[in-house]
């Protein structure tokens, strides 16, 4: 292992992770950057996203997120910090731990090995698929065109006056119906829990029953609709019912990526959420969480920016502070 230490390393290419590279690189610290591996990516709600429609200068881009973070990315590598700018393309962590020196020990997926001081852990999240057909893949077409999604803050206004169904049985579902109902007036509401026993609480059933929400509980059989998934049309319950939607949205939880901080023994909430205080500096010394993988954060790109704003700003004050100590007892 080289013994070069960097001050920090960033983890996750995503809304998170780039702004704390930008943020970490603009505060004049030097910065080791995994995007992560394709299989990361391909794991990532990134990639998932088109068009953003709630965050303003972000309808240009035909990939939300993806396009504005590789133009960042791009300009971090053409600017003055650039030396100070330590990018691993294509490239994921796989490991991590502390060692005697209380320096992060990482290795990544082409088995290089790397210390850090700070880290900051932007691994996000990805939610859970429901299995139509035997798989996940037959949402595919749907989720690319956004006609399944999976996001409400984001994209629940393209429910307005909308025919809609939700896929999910637990007491989020049946929120995510409520809250789209009451706030878009949608003309028919159903949840389709796929096979499963709904387990809403009584006062959400209440409401359920007040807004004459459909819950279908037969499996679904079939997705209908055309243009390789942009326009939705409905879905075949196996009991050949058809329930007629024109936007769906799939509330069945998530899958939290949190084996790295699990390495490092980092405590996570009931959910599998890395908890972390108001900058995102976790139970373990020098571990900073940002974006979607920290526990009680709204998941949405401007959080995770403000999030990652957070760590990289508090890593940097510890980083001045110590060098300034050093300076006033003529070290430096
Ligand atoms: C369909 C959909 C639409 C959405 N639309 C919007 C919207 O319009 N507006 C909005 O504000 N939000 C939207 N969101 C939410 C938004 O995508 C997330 O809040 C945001 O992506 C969170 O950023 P993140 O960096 O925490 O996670 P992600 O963007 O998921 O990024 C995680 C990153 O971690 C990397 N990674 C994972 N494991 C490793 C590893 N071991 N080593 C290195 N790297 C690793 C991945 O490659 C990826 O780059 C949407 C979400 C979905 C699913």
């Amino acid at each position: 292992m080289s013994e070069k230490v960097y001050s920090v390393c960033v983890i996750g290419g995503g809304s998170a992770g780039t702004m704390a590279a930008l943020r970490t690189i603009l505060n004049n610290d030097e910065c080791l950057f995994f995007s992560g591996s394709p299989k990361d990516k391909k794991k990532s709600r990134a990639l998932w996203v088109r068009k953003v429609e709630n965050v303003p200068a972000h309808l240009g881009y035909k990939r939300g997120i993806e396009d504005p973070n590789l133009e960042t990315l791009k300009w971090i590598q053409e600017s003055a910090f650039k030396d100070n700018f330590h990018i691993q393309k294509n490239c994921g962590v796989v490991s991590i731990k502390k060692n005697e020196k209380d320096l992060f020990e990482i290795v990544d997926s082409k088995d290089r090995k790397y210390l850090a001081s700070f880290v900051i852990l932007c691994t996000g999240v990805m939610d859970v698929q429901p299995h139509i057909q035997g798989t996940i893949e037959t949402v595919f077409d749907y989720a690319n065109a956004q006609t399944i999604d999976y996001c409400l803050i984001c994209d629940g206004h393209h429910v307005l006056d909308k025919k809609t169904a939700i896929i999910g049985h637990d007491n989020s579902a049946a929120w995510a119906a409520i809250m789209l109902y009451e706030r878009y007036h949608c003309p028919e509401m159903t949840i389709l829990t796929n096979g499963k026993e709904p387990t809403f609480q009584p006062d959400t059933q209440k409401l359920i029953t007040l807004y004459n929400i459909n819950v279908m509980t037969t499996l679904i059989k079939e997705i209908k609709g055309e243009e390789k998934g942009k326009i939705l049309k409905g879905f075949v319950l196996e009991d050949a019912n058809f329930i007629e939607a024109e936007m769906s949205f799939v509330s069945m939880g998530m899958i939290v990526y949190n084996e790295l901080a699990k390495q490092l023994g980092a405590e996570l909430d009931e959910r599998g959420f890395v908890k972390g205080d108001l900058n995102g500096l976790t139970s373990v010394s020098g571990l900073y969480v940002a974006g979607d993988l920290k526990a009680n954060t709204r998941k949405q790109i401007y959080t995770a920016w403000d999030n990652a704003v957070s760590a990289a700003t508090a890593i940097n004050l510890i980083i001045r502070t110590n060098e300034r100590k050093k300076r006033l007892l003529g070290h430096n």
